[in-house]
């Protein structure tokens, strides 16, 4: 496979790149775009003209610098071994094939997909979708053998745009709605997913019926089907093996996928909690459900709210805490589809924690929440901050508050905080791994026996109390 006939240089090394507002030429789709999307259909040979490239709409040559425009990517793909379980883990690699150019950056997936080209790429020649379109075809053929022939539409008018969207939407509903119908307890396999090892080196997914992976792409029918095409590769089968506790989903098969795919890092999680040994976020979450002390429940904020949330942050700070491989207690990377899951953080309370989430957000799912819960979880429209949410769920008698006697009772009971002036701590051994630059490996810092020095520490207690279902 050769790219001597594009401009700029192709190759895994350039994932990871990232493209800031100043060094953009043109950004497709993204938060601010109303509608873009990105869909792999399998279709049969006949269908497809191999190697072919459409463009609808403006090309990259004829938008303005600087401007935003819809995108839509519609990769169309034939091969005797091909079916339609797959046609979602193939979609997962128009993020990773897009951010193989060199001045490209891809984010996210389905239709939250966010792409940037650099001026520096302009300027080198790439100033056509045709050349992306040909990378796609190529890397498609290359990396995944089964496919055979791959043809490439792009959509970048607003107008142009709709009905194909429409279709993508439909198409992504009815995979969540297939994967609704099976629970962990029907199946004796999971799946595991390290396609965002080169962002978050730390990071698996492990994907179960109940627990859709966090970047919304992959359910587990689809990655059932990927493991079976091939076994080896980025998506593989995790045999959950002795469940050590049912409600936090925890199981040794998946601790010891975790350790092994993280170097060690991580050896434990619990499936079904945000809170205790949570499942690693790498930085593709649709969602972040993040801990409100306050008020002792949990909020859930999709990366297409573009206002702060009810803790008085927006999505992209909590973001940064909560991403790259990280096991954060409070703020967790989750998939809209796992939102509605029976399983959803039962270990830490279930839905019935949720106080708060955007208004779209709650439209998308309301359906498929308990009926009488959903009138009491707020959104941006009836709350702006923490102490009208407080009277909010009062007023709308929100099953959190019964645990707020018990919390009051607990804090008074317990000499919980901890204060200590000017303290020098030992540390002992303290590893950090930080992150190569298009996943070239990165490097660890490990410093030893160090000595922190801190003019106070206080340690508190966050985690949620009284609510847990055992
Ligand atoms: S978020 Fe998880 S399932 Fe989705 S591509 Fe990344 S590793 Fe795979």
């Amino acid at each position: 496979m050769s790219f001597s006939d594009i401009p700029v240089p192709v190759g895994p090394v350039y994932e990871g790149e990232r493209i800031r507002a100043k060094q953009m030429y043109v950004e497709l789709g993204g938060p601010k775009v109303e509608k873009h999307f990105e869909l792999v259909r399998v279709k049969q040979p006949k269908e497809i003209k191999d190697g072919q490239v459409t463009i609808h709409g403006p090309d990259l040559k004829d938008m303005k610098e600087g401007e935003r425009y819809p995108i839509g990517i519609l990769v169309e793909v034939a091969g005797e071994q091909l079916e339609e379980d797959l046609e979602a883990v193939f979609e997962r690699r128009v993020h990773e094939f897009c951010n193989f150019v060199n001045g490209i950056m891809h984010l996210n997936q389905r239709y939250t997909n966010w792409m940037r080209l650099s001026k520096t790429a302009y300027e080198k020649g790439f100033n056509s979708l045709e050349l992306l379109g040909q990378v796609l075809i190529r890397l498609y053929k290359a990396e995944l053998p089964i496919i055979k022939q791959a043809q490439v539409t792009f959509y970048t008018d607003p107008k142009d745009i709709e009905e194909p969207y429409e279709m993508a939407m439909q198409i992504y509903d009815k995979r969540d709605e297939r994967a609704r119908t099976i629970h962990d307890e029907d199946v004796d396999m999971f799946y595991g997913c390290v396609l965002c090892q080169s962002f978050a080196p730390t990071h698996a997914c492990c994907i179960t019926p109940d627990r859709t992976s966090l970047c919304g792409s992959i359910n587990w029918f689809d990655a059932r089907a990927a493991a079976k095409v091939d076994p080896k590769g980025p998506i593989y089968e995790v045999p959950p093996k002795e469940c050590k506790d049912k409600l936090a989903g925890e199981y040794t098969g998946v601790n010891e996928m975790i350790k092994k795919r993280s170097l060690g890092e991580i050896d434990r999680i619990f499936l079904y909690s945000g809170m205790e040994f949570p499942h690693t976020s790498c930085g593709c979450f649709e969602a972040i459900d993040f801990y409100i002390p306050e008020v002792n429940g949990h909020g859930i904020v999709d990366r297409n709210f573009d206002g702060v949330a009810i803790n008085g942050l927006p999505f992209s700070a909590m973001a940064n805490q909560t991403g790259g491989g990280k096991q954060m207690p409070g703020f967790n990377g989750v998939s809209i589809q796992y939102i509605v899951s029976p399983k959803y953080q039962q270990y830490d309370g279930g839905i019935e924690t949720i106080v708060w989430m955007p208004k779209a957000v709650k439209d998308r799912v309301g359906d498929f929440l308990p009926q009488d819960l959903v009138p009491k979880i707020a959104t941006e429209e009836e709350v702006q901050d923490l102490a009208q949410l407080k009277e909010w769920l009062q007023e709308k008698n929100h099953p959190i508050v019964e645990t707020w006697a018990e919390m009051l009772e607990e804090e008074e009971e317990e000499e919980y905080e901890y204060e200590e002036e000017g303290a020098m701590v030992p540390m002992g051994t303290v590893g950090m791994t930080i992150p190569g630059v298009g996943g070239a490996g990165g490097f660890k810092i490990i410093l030893k026996n160090c000595k922190v020095h801190a003019e106070a520490i206080i340690i508190k207690k966050i985690e949620p109390k009284g609510k847990r279902k055992k």
